[in-house]
């Protein structure tokens, strides 16, 4: 089974790009575009790892971590944040919101797949297009 993983991103053309990268790679994709969605949708699929926008409608990506941080079974889902806020003190914020990590944009394609694997749970890696299995 491919390891699942939930994007919460409210612009649509980093949400395709995203996602786009991500199922090249062999991992399935579940897209919400506002924080509430994104909550529901994590207690209904339990995705293997979050990517959280974090200037979002409804619910910034700050409240949907915290919100996740209080409950014990979602809060071991790793939640990478994947944002374009670079001012002194934000990377702290989004860690001190629960987040395992943070990947900047506008993202690398080239090296997108490899920075947020980093944060996958041990064997939830995806075997990848044109891997062999073994
Ligand atoms: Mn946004």
């Amino acid at each position: 089974m491919k390891p699942t993983i939930l994007l919460i991103e409210d612009n649509e053309k980093n949400a395709y790009l995203i996602s786009f990268i991500l199922k090249n790679s062999g991992y399935r994709v579940v897209e919400a575009m506002d924080g509430k969605t994104g909550i529901s949708m994590v207690r209904e699929i339990v995705p293997d790892l979050i990517l959280l926008d974090i200037q979002l409608p409804v619910m910034d990506g700050y409240a949907i971590a915290r919100e996740l941080a209080r409950d014990q079974k979602l809060k071991k889902i790793p939640i990478v944040a994947v944002t374009s806020y670079a001012m002194p003190g934000d990377r702290e914020r989004i860690m001190d919101a629960g987040c395992a990590g943070y990947i900047e944009k506008p993202i690398n394609p080239a090296t997108f797949v490899s920075e947020f694997e980093k944060y996958l749970p041990a064997g939830k890696k995806a075997a990848g297009k044109g891997e062999s299995d073994g």
